[in-house]
């Protein structure tokens, strides 16, 4: 007998027929003798709807009646899965976050857990019922309810695992789990038996958003076996786990890429070479807090000039490229910005990399042979991105799937 803490997000509540399908699942594992912690979102759609109507009164209402309102979309479905499990036998209760003793800080909208109570919890699950809990939401020491960031429900999940101590937290969604690289891109893309936390971070802040990055940060923390699955289809999932050993049996060199087209590049040329440059750069940038990501300044000559580079959010770049011309350019006494926003930055990722050399320059010959120009590059322990051209992106992306052998077996062969 395990315990579970089994999350299912937004389409897999998204209807009442959906819902019952909940229920279904739920049951199948309670009749093998598991004790089961559900925790839903609200039905998909819904934390939208809400946030609109508040959009169409205020443009800014306080975040307290923010939390009272995006709140009711979970109070919603675990009600209604709640019925669903009793209605074929299941003995169940639904709780809020508050009612179930998730205390967090009182920073509305943004909430942090600081506490979960279990007592309860425990005495319900050890009277053999499966205990409904709404995600994305806590309680503060004044009794305020409060939410913990949009994709919050999954931070629920993995936060009521570890207090329990669960055997898993299992994050049930609509794709069956973590893929090499981004289906829709690369056809050849194939579901990963395990990754680590570490790589699952590099990952999710690239760009795939199948987790809450909060969530893999915390069940990296505390310990707590993380395992994405599909509500639709019975399947594996893919686990992620602190646990190297586990995740890197197969030793692969690389374990994904990870992609993202929504940044944009700025260059200034011709900086002097002097200290502070760099700071008066990114200063007035960061003062308008407009986030950089990529940082890459050419070595320069003795005495002479160099060049700055950086990578900003696509919807910043026209702000930064303002802040550059109007406020860096004349405080450095000269220099010349160019701006390209058709980048696309892809990355290599995997704990592999860190025993093996060679990986980059494996890359840069890939992209080599393909024609692809490398615009930047940027290396961490587990990762090399480079920036190129945003019109080779789906080239990039397909030919070192294939480099470094992450296609899935073809279709036609397994048969
Ligand atoms: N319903 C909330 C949202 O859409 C929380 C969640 O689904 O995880 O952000
Ligand atoms: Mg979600």
């Amino acid at each position: 007998m395990a315990l579970y803490v089994q999350k299912f997000g937004g389409t897999s509540v998204g209807s009442v027929e959906r819902i019952k399908a909940v229920a279904e699942k739920v049951k199948g594992f309670r009749d093998q003798g598991h004790q089961i912690v559900v925790v839903v979102s609200a039905m998909s759609g819904e934390t939208n709807r809400l946030i609109e109507m508040a959009s169409q009164i205020n443009e800014e209402p306080t975040p307290r009646e923010m939390d009272m309102l995006v709140s009711t979309g979970e109070q919603v479905t675990i009600s209604l899965l709640a019925m669903a499990l009793h209605q074929l036998g299941v003995k169940a209760t639904s709780y809020t976050g508050a009612q179930i003793g998730i205390r967090t800080d009182s920073a509305h909208t943004r909430a942090r857990i600081q506490q979960i109570e279990t007592d309860e919890l425990r005495a319900d699950l050890d009277e053999g019922k499966v205990v409904v809990v709404a995600g994305f939401q806590g309680v503060d020491s004044e009794g305020n309810i409060t939410t913990l960031g949009r994709g919050g429900s999954d931070t629920t999940g993995v936060a009521l695992a570890a207090a329990l101590k669960a055997d898993e937290c299992q994050i049930y969604t609509d794709v069956d789990g973590v893929y090499t690289t981004d289906p829709r891109v690369c056809a050849k893309a194939r579901r990963l038996e395990s990754i680590t936390v570490e790589e699952m971070l590099e990952m999710a802040s690239l760009g795939s958003k199948v987790l809450q990055i909060r969530a893999v940060e915390f069940a990296g923390k505390y310990n707590v076996p993380l395992r994405v699955l599909s509500s639709f289809e019975d399947g594996p999932g893919t686990l992620i786990t602190a646990d190297e050993e586990i995740s890197n049996m197969e030793e692969p060199l690389i374990s994904g890429i990870a992609f993202n087209n929504n940044e944009a590049k700025l260059t200034v040329l011709s900086t002097p070479d002097v200290p502070g440059v760099a700071s008066r750069i990114l200063g007035p940038i960061s003062d308008a807090n407009i986030e950089v990501d990529m940082i890459v300044q050419n070595v320069a000559p003795t005495g002479g000039y160099t060049d700055f580079t950086f990578t900003v959010a696509k919807n910043d770049f026209r702000q930064t490229q303002r802040i550059l011309q109007e406020q860096v350019i004349p405080s450095l006494g000269g220099g010349e910005v160019r701006g390209d926003d058709k980048i696309a930055k892809v990355s290599l990722v995997g704990v592999g990399m860190r025993s093996h050399a060679g990986v980059a320059s494996r890359m840069f010959r890939v992209l080599a042979d393909e024609g692809i120009n490398i615009r930047m590059v940027s290396t961490s322990e587990i990762k090399i991105s480079v920036v190129i051209d945003e019109k080779f992106l789906e080239l990039a992306v397909r030919s070192l799937h294939t480099a470094f052998g992450l296609d899935k077996a073809d279709v036609s062969e397994e048969h």
